[in-house]
Order: structure tokens, then C-alpha cells, then sequence
């Protein structure tokens, strides 16, 4: 079933930011990976996330002694995942793989995922089976969101799998079509279906410079995640409503009872005082988790670009430097 064409051409999306320390050791890795690939021919598309430091200047000069590189200049700084999606929009591949310019995606693993293509898998994705030099806090809390977001979202998200990922042409044109800004690669593509499977492999530790993704950034993509894949927490509001509005019900019969067959009404404040706090919480949390919902679609409707490019090298348009 499987017919990929021979020789293949293999685009891989390298986002980065702020890795001046790392890209050209990280080119020199994954060229020499890349060339011992039988039957692929390949093109490297690095994307400039508006780093502050010498990546981009590094960047054009890998990309003026290979003429296999590609360097893709976005605006500002857009984030990791619509960097991913501003490489994928350039790739010219039959297969495009996805992957971190610190090296933490091992570039080994790209001949086993090309192997899985070649035997009729769309999506090869990498699992994590280590994480070696990342703190036991930034482990327990990326496994936490995977659990959550597991539990939560309507499509089954595999666990512990970041960005790398090799993905067939029309996986790609499927999430071309895609429009959300929430892109959370491994929510999408898990509920653009197709065929997937795993490649495991161990995630070796940061070779340079340090994680982008701190705690806040990590609980903005954990949000991003869930929300844009779970209807969960909205029905989380209605039975939460449902629940207070039971309690308060019994409450009710309770004061109404008590204000006409006893004479020990006016000591009821208490309970009074509970609910309204109890009521009061409840519906904090609920107006606020509208909210998130709220600041998304409006992020939607807004129908912005993903992103700008400011400069492209490398790239076969007329619109070349
Ligand atoms: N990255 C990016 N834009 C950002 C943050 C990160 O393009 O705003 C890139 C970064 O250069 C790296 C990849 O995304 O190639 C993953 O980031 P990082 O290694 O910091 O994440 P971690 O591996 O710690 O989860
Ligand atoms: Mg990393």
C-alpha cells in the first residue's frame, strides 16, 4: 500500500530561538545524519523565532555553504510551535520531519522513522523513553500534563512525545488547512488522524543553552492543550452549577423549615455565610475558565496571520535575497 517515491525528498523544520551556542554543532550533526540516508535526498529548514542573539547570522552562514539549508527569518519571537508551522509551510518534501536545533531530538532516529514511512506509517512520532540532564520537577511536571491532557482531550494524545516527528505530505496538507492558533503539534496532528505509530528513543540532555519553556510557558501550552482539545472543563461548569444548585436547594428547605416550625432561625447566619462563599467560589472559577475559552475564540475571530517573515534564504521563490 505503501508506494513512497524513490529517491525521497525529506524537508526537516528545525525551530530555533536563542540558540546561537548550539546550531552550527547541531548542523554539523544532523548534515552528517541526513547524508547517510539511502534513497533521500533532503533539504534543512531552519526557522529563525526572532532570536535576540546570533542565531539568524549564524543561521545564513550555515545556509551559504550548503545550498540544502533553508533559513526562514520570522518577524518576532511567535513561539516554538507556530515557528514549527511557519518551516512546515515552506517544506517542499514528500516526508517533513520536525525537531529541536538543541539536539535533545537525537538525529539517529530520523533513519528509523524514514524506515517506518517507507513501510506505509504517516506519522512516525518520537516517544520519550529518558530524559536525561532535565531537573525532576521539569520531568514530573511534563509528565503530569501529559497524563492531564490525556484524561481530558476527545482524541487520544500519545503520551511523552514532544515535536520530533516525521510526517507523510498529506498528514503535512492536512494540518496546512488547519487554522487554529492554538497549534499544539502533537494535539493536532493526533486529531488529524491517519496512520501513527511510535519510534522510541531516549531524550538526551540540552547540549547548550538552556530550555525555553519555563514553568509559565509550560502551563500556557498545558492550557492551550486541553482547551482547544477537551470539552471537559466546560461540562466541568454545568455539573459544578448543578451540584452547588443542589446543595443550595437543601439549604433553602432547610432555612424555610426552620423559619416556620422553630424558633431557632436567626442563628442560621452561619450556614448563610458558608454559601454564599461556597457559591461565590464556584462561580469565580467558572466565569473564569469562560474566560479562557472567551480569550481564544476571540484570539480566532481576530483571524491574524500565524506569524510574519522578515527575511528567507535558500528558498527556490523569486522572493529570495
Ligand atoms: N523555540 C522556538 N521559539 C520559542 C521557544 C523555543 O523556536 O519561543 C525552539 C527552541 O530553539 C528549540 C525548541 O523550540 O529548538 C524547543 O525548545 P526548548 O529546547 O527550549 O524546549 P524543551 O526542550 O526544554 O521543552
Ligand atoms: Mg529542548
Amino acid at each position: 500500500m505503501a508506494n513512497r517515491p524513490r529517491p525521497a525528498l525529506l524537508s526537516v523544520v528545525v525551530p530555533c530561538f536563542n540558540e546561537a551556542e548550539i546550531v552550527v554543532h547541531a548542523h554539523e550533526r544532523l548534515s552528517a545524519e541526513l547524508g547517510r540516508l539511502a534513497d533521500v535526498d533532503y533539504e534543512i529548514i531552519y526557522v529563525d523565532d526572532g532570536s535576540g542573539d546570533a542565531t539568524l547570522m549564524l543561521l545564513k552562514s550555515i545556509q551559504a555553504a550548503d545550498q540544502r539549508v533553508r533559513v526562514l527569518g520570522l518577524s518576532r519571537n511567535f513561539g516554538h510551535q507556530i515557528a514549527v508551522h511557519a518551516g512546515i509551510v515552506e517544506a517542499s518534501g514528500d516526508a517533513v520531519v520536525v525537531m529541536d536545533a538543541d539536539l535533545q531530538d537525537p538525529p539517529d532516529v530520523i533513519a528509523e522513522m524514514v524506515a517506518r514511512w517507507r513501510a506505509g506509517v504517516d506519522v512516525a512520532y518520537g516517544m520519550r523513553t529518558s530524559r536525561e540532564g532535565e531537573s525532576a520537577f521539569k520531568v514530573w511536571t511534563a509528565k503530569a500534563f501529559y497524563r492531564l491532557i490525556g484524561r481530558l482531550a476527545e482524541v487520544a494524545i500519545p503520551m511523552d512525545t514532544g515535536n520530533f516527528r516525521l510526517m507523510d505530505r498529506k498528514v503535512v496538507d492536512a494540518l496546512l488547512t488547519m487554522p487554529e492558533r492554538d497549534r499544539m503539534l502533537s494535539g493536532i496532528v493526533a486529531w488529524a488522524g491517519f496512520r501513527q505509530e511510535p519510534v522510541r528513543f531516549r531524550r538526551a540532555a540540552r547540549r547548550a543553552g538552556e530550555s525555553k519553556y519555563p514553568l509559565g510557558r509550560m502551563v500556557r501550552l498545558a492550557m492551550d492543550g486541553i482547551l482547544s482539545f477537551a470539552q471537559l472543563p466546560l461540562q466541568l461548569a454545568t455539573w459544578l452549577g448543578v451540584a452547588a444548585a443542589g446543595i443550595a436547594l437543601v439549604g433553602i428547605c432547610y432555612a424555610i423549615v426552620a423559619r416556620l416550625f422553630t424558633d431557632a432561625w436567626v442563628t442560621g447566619w452561619t450556614a448563610l455565610f458558608i454559601a454564599i462563599l461556597f457559591l461565590g467560589g464556584i462561580q469565580l472559577v467558572l466565569i473564569g475558565l469562560l474566560g479562557e475559552y472567551l480569550g481564544r475564540i476571540y484570539g480566532e475571530v481576530k483571524r491574524r496571520p500565524l506569524y510574519f517573515v522578515r527575511e528567507r534564504l535558500g528558498f527556490a521563490r523569486a522572493d529570495d535575497a
